[in-house]
């Protein structure tokens, strides 16, 4: 029976109600005062539920897609500014035991070279990161017990957090390893992680079990569970996603969003972010063999609604978009974009990596650096941010939605993205980018309305031209 507050997967995901909801958005999707109420209810900005958000996406009305948009833009505006946030994922080992069959690490595959990076290895690689800009990573690891155990994971986030190199510095490792104990929990919160981040994948559990025949994975309700285990154990960010293409869109869209409303009911803290991967090409895997792939003006909708439904969520997208599908999500509601990715074990350091020794776990769509990322959204009017302040200010889980609620976070993130651009642009950046940067920087300091913010904003600022680093709000 769906049970909201439940901490097992099949009554909190409860299929009954994705089913019936999907059942109800079909029935009312022609339903225009219907569906013009739940957008009127979503100007609150407080996010509707996902019984309304299904039959807001599965709405054909031509009209109302468009205001659902515009609404959706002027969320994302006024809750997120015009700032984006950067950030880049780094591949640690792609030893893994299980048998997903939409992704090259499966442990059948033996055309993949599998790699873990040692620590010195990391080290490079983190070097190599900081020399682009980066300061915000995203961890990644298949699942192996024995070549990739926790201590191994822990102790390359030590390593990361320890590395000072010229000006750089990784602020925040947010990482995305296989679904484990509250012990295992526990010990990555104190090791100082940012957000937690595992996909569901599809939440239809007879789909799951197929996608994940063999190995640990293949258990739904562990790996459903799993998020209800780390906030048990203190960890207060996490990062929900599905990979869109696995299962129809319209059960996963419902899935992800009655997982949210789980997380807020059960912890008062619902997802710190959510991720809209869509299935692309990689070795031995063929997107076309999946027939759930949903269309660019499907996800474009997704992105749309899934900014209505929860506008205290950040949404992520991954150079798996091209720039094209990556500039219109961002105008509907992607907060937070990678740059300069590789999605190799040890694509950083060694670019030269042979395609017979090739390790990446998806092909990028997005293949631009960070400097030519950064230029472009600078083109575009945004403010790319380096900021990892929250986290290291003990702004997380409800704290952090608290201030996001009350709309007082701005104070905070527009003067330290503008702090974290100006380092960029000091420490990185070509001469084109950073005279483009420099002038976003003096208009938008004039755009902050809080006084005492201001100044102390534009002082950080001649303060980083003279060479000091690390301020924030
Ligand atoms: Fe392993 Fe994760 Fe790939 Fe599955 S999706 S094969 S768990 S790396
Ligand atoms: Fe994110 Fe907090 Fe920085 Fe704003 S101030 S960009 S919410 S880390």
């Amino acid at each position: 029976m769906y049970n909201k507050t439940s901490h097992i997967a099949e009554e909190f995901i409860n299929d009954e109600e994705i089913l019936s909801s999907i059942e109800y958005a079909e029935e009312n999707k022609n339903n225009l005062e219907l569906i013009k109420n739940i957008l009127e209810k979503a100007k609150d900005y407080k996010g509707i539920s996902h019984r309304d958000a299904i039959t807001l996406l599965l709405c054909e009305d031509q009209e109302i897609k468009e205001s659902t948009k515009a609404l959706a833009r002027e969320i994302k505006k006024n809750f997120y500014g015009n700032r984006i946030v950067l950030f880049a994922p780094l591949y640690l080992s792609n030893h893994c035991v299980n048998g997903c069959v939409y992704c090259p690490y499966h442990y059948k595959n033996k055309h993949i070279s599998r790699k873990k990076l040692t620590q010195e290895e990391i080290v490079e690689e983190v070097m190599a990161l900081q020399d682009m800009g980066h300061k915000r990573l995203a961890l990644e690891t298949g699942e192996d017990p024995v070549n990739c155990p926790i201590d191994y994971v822990l102790e390359s986030i030590n390593t990361i957090y320890n590395i000072k190199h010229k000006n750089g510095a990784i602020r925040r490792v947010n990482v995305n390893i296989a679904a484990t104990t509250i012990e295992n929990y526990k010990k990555l919160k104190d090791a100082g992680i940012g957000t937690y981040i595992l996909f569901q994948e599809t939440y239809n559990k007879k789909n799951y079990e197929e996608l994940h025949p063999t190995g640990p994975k293949s258990n739904y309700e562990y790996h459903t569970e799993a998020m209800d285990r780390a906030m048990t154990a203190g960890i207060d960010d996490v990062g929900i996603g599905v990979l869109f293409g696995l299962n129809s869109y319209k059960y996963d869209f419902t899935g992800l969003l009655m997982h949210a409303e789980h997380l807020e009911e059960t912890f008062g803290c619902g997802p710190h972010t959510i991720s809209v991967p869509r299935i692309c090409p990689a070795d031995d895997i063929n997107p076309e063999d999946f027939s759930n792939a949903i269309s660019d003006e499907i996800f474009e909708h997704i992105i749309a609604v899934l900014r209505i439904a929860v506008p205290y969520t950040g949404m992520i997208i991954s150079t798996r978009e091209s720039k094209s599908s990556r500039e219109k999500a961002l105008k509907l509601g992607v907060s937070q974009i990678s740059g300069g990715s590789r999605t190799s074990v040890g694509g950083y350091a060694h670019e030269e990596v042979k395609e017979e020794e090739d390790s990446s776990q998806f092909d990028t769509s997005d293949k631009r650096s960070l400097d030519e990322i950064v230029d472009w959204l600078l083109e575009m009017g945004y403010i790319p941010s380096f900021c990892t302040a929250c986290y290291r200010e003990g702004r997380t889980g409800d704290r952090f939605m608290q201030l996001l609620k009350s709309g007082q976070i701005v104070n905070c993130c527009h003067p330290n993205a503008l702090m974290t651009l100006k380092e960029y642009l000091e420490d990185y950046s070509t001469e084109k980018t950073k005279k483009l940067g420099d002038e976003i920087i003096k208009k938008e300091l004039e755009n902050i309305t809080n006084e005492i913010v201001k100044k102390k904003a534009t002082d950080y600022i001649s303060n980083i031209q003279n060479g000091e680093r690390d301020f924030r709000f």
